[in-house]
């Protein structure tokens, strides 16, 4: 008896010397990993306008069918994107994601991104399906919520997506004249989209916060 007394309090003298894994959560959260998959923000150039153009390209290649987008039209008086078309409806159904991150490699504008965010609770279900709304990343410091006209986008100077997605009304915003280089990758300068025009500044400007 006396020698299983010893084996059982040496193993507990033992364990309450080792540094805790557990963390009084909600009191304490626990750090996540720089690359953790939490909940999806939709981002925005520096200027407010979205980055999402409705392509749906996110939405074919989810595993798990939680992204729903419908696309719509720019117009001069009423644009959203720096691009032709924008999403008028987003969702994504928390029910159904598995933070798998496969919708984030198909975006091709970096419109979508994933936040540290991982405490995804409600009471009903419908709550668990976020709207663009929700996804959206908050308006930059002194920019202003879409729609705006071409006519205030032209003004700024901006060439989104590098001059890839120049078009009309903004066909001016292109690689300059007689060059094909078309620059490093997006995800190489930092600024994932947008950069400002020679003549216009040096520095990409700042961009919102992308998780
Ligand atoms: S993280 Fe994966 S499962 Fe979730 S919406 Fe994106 S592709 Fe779908
Ligand atoms: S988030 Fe990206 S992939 Fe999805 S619709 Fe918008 S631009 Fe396309």
């Amino acid at each position: 008896m006396f020698t299983a007394l010893r084996k059982g309090f040496g193993l507990t003298f033992k364990t309450m010397f080792r540094p805790m894994v557990t963390t009084e959560y909600p009191d304490k959260k626990r750090e996540v990993q720089p690359r953790f998959h939490g909940r999806h923000v939709l981002n925005r150039h520096p200027d407010g306008l979205e980055k999402c153009v409705g392509c749906e390209l996110c939405a074919w290649a989810c595993p798990a069918d939680a992204i729903y987008v419908e696309g719509a039209d720019n117009t001069p008086e009423a644009r959203y994107s720096p691009s032709e078309r924008y999403g008028i409806v987003y969702q994504i159904n928390y029910l159904r994601c598995i933070f798998c991150g496969l919708c984030i490699e198909a975006c091709p504008t970096r419109a979508l991104t994933m936040s540290h965010e991982y405490e995804l609770s409600a009471d009903t279900r419908e709550e668990l399906i976020f709207t663009k709304q929700q996804l959206l990343a908050p308006l930059p410091d002194g920019a202003s919520p879409p729609p705006h006209t071409d006519a205030e986008v032209a003004a700024r100077n901006l060439a989104y997506y590098a001059g890839h997605a120049a078009q009309d009304p903004l066909a001016h915003y292109a690689p300059a004249a007689g060059s094909d280089d078309l620059g490093p990758h997006p995800e190489e300068q930092g600024d994932p989209a947008t950069v400002r025009l020679a003549g216009g500044g040096t520095e990409p400007p700042s961009h919102p916060k992308e998780g």
